[in-house]
Order: structure tokens, then sequence, then C-alpha cells
């Protein structure tokens, strides 16, 4: 019923034409992959040459951007606007990853401005949210990520709710090789629907998808994508690798 999303988020990685020879080898890699959307996030230096390979070699491929302003146009140096993102036939949007909320600021009102200014725009949103090691010591995931879903969320209405994506990704999985347990995964993610179920409806919750993201590789997809929550991955060192990612992409498949 939900179809499984692999994302890439290739964060301050590759130039335009290194990011141009990543897509096409990832698309030959993939070819044949059914009922599996599969999402690239370039940097915004590469967007136009990606959207470019993706159309001229009708690539089954959708293009993500890192983040965006909230704004349409304006003086806000150095931002880019969600109309910007459509002229570049940009499908999906990052929104509040925790590099994001820990070096430039991001706060879960900002997120907030930025899934309305999305989903207005219609750009999906891939709404970002995890917690520290701190604070799953503390026992404290369940509340860290309501927090950020009622702030990020808020003020959407339930039909809006459930065009957009959710990432899982607790902070201390990210880029350190210590992902966390299918089980652990599965259980937040689970708890993340149930959020969705009280603040907005249970069809909504049924009909959302939630994705995990942190240390995701070819060697443990399998048992991430066999648990019931979990819709897909975002996933960040991995999917700079053709090869790898592709290995990763082909498990959505099974899922399917
Ligand atoms: C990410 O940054 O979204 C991410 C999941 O990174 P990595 O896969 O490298 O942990």
């Amino acid at each position: 019923m939900r179809t499984p999303l692999m994302a890439g988020n290739w964060k301050m990685n590759k130039t335009a034409g290194q990011a141009v020879h990543l897509v096409q080898d990832l698309a030959e890699l993939i070819k044949g992959v059914k009922d599996v959307e599969v999402v690239v996030c370039p940097p915004f230096t590469a967007l136009k040459s990606i959207s470019t390979v993706i159309e001229l070699d009708r690539l089954a491929i959708k293009l993500g951007a890192q983040d965006m302003y909230w704004e349409e146009k304006g003086a806000f140096t150095g931002e880019i606007s969600p109309i910007m993102l459509k002229d570049l036939r940009v499908d999906y949007v990052i929104v509040g990853h925790s590099e994001r909320r820990q070096y430039f600021g991001e706060t879960d009102e900002t997120v907030n401005k930025k899934v309305r200014s999305a989903l207005d725009h219609e750009l999906i949103p891939i709404v970002c949210v995890g917690e520290t090691l701190e604070e799953r010591e503390r026992e404290e995931t369940n509340i860290v990520v309501e927090k950020q879903i009622a702030g990020g969320l808020a003020g959407l209405d339930p039909f809006e709710v459930e065009k957009l994506v959710i990432a899982y990704e607790p902070i201390w999985a990210i880029g350190t090789g210590a992902t966390a347990t299918p089980e652990v995964a599965n259980d937040v993610i689970r708890h993340i629907r149930a959020i969705i179920g009280s603040q907005f409806t249970p069809p909504v919750a049924k009909r959302i998808r939630i994705l995990y993201g942190g240390s995701v590789t070819p060697e443990n997809i399998d048992d991430l994508m066999d648990e019931p929550d979990i819709d897909g991955v975002l996933v960040g060192g991995a999917s700079l690798d053709a090869e790898k990612f592709a290995r990763i992409v082909r498990f959505g498949e099974h899922q399917a």
C-alpha cells in the first residue's frame, strides 16, 4: 500500500559533472527495478544538470533538494526558493536534516515554515526528526520526536500530511557506522505513526511513508526493510557510491 522510497542525500559532495556520472551509473544499475521510488538529492549546484539528464535519458529517478527557504523571492542572500526548485523539476525537498539543525540554526519553527511552503508549491517535504545520543540515553527519544513532529507539522491538514514523508534519523547513527537495530528503528517509527494518528487521523498514519536514516549500507538494508513500519531509507554516505546505493534500492523492490 505504501510505495517504498529509497532516497540518497549526497550532502556537500560532487561537482555537477561528477553528479551526472553518479546518477547515470546508478540508473544503469537499477534498470528494471519496479515499484520503488528512487530519489537523489544532490547539492543545489548539480540540480540543473541532473534534471536535464533525467529528462533526456528518461531515467526512473526523481530529484530532491537538500533544503530550501520558505519565501518565493526577495532579499534573502544565498537562499533558494521553492519556485526555483520547481523550475528545475525538483519533486522532493529534505527539511530539518539534523546537520541543518546543528550547524545552521534550523528549528521546529523554521522547519514548519519550510514544510508549509514546500506543500504550497507542490514539493514533497522529507521531514527529518531524531534524537541525540544523550537524549536516547536519558530515554527521551519518544518525547523528542513528538516535539519535532508537533512543531514541524503544526497547522497542516490531514490530507497534506499524508503527502509528505518523515525520515527518522537518530543523530548518533548518522555517518557514524552505528546503525539503529532494525527493532529499535521500527519501534520509534511505529511511535511516530501513532503520533501522526493522534495528531491527525488514523488513516493518515496508515498512509504516510516513514523512512529510516543513519548508516544504512547494503549489508544492513535487508533487515531494516523487513520491518513492517519502515517504508524506505534516507541514505547519506552509501548513496555516493552507485553500486552500493543500487544494492540498497533493490531491497526496496523486495518489500514492495
Ligand atoms: C543522512 O545524513 O541523512 C544519513 C543518513 O547519513 P549516513 O547514511 O551517512 O549515516
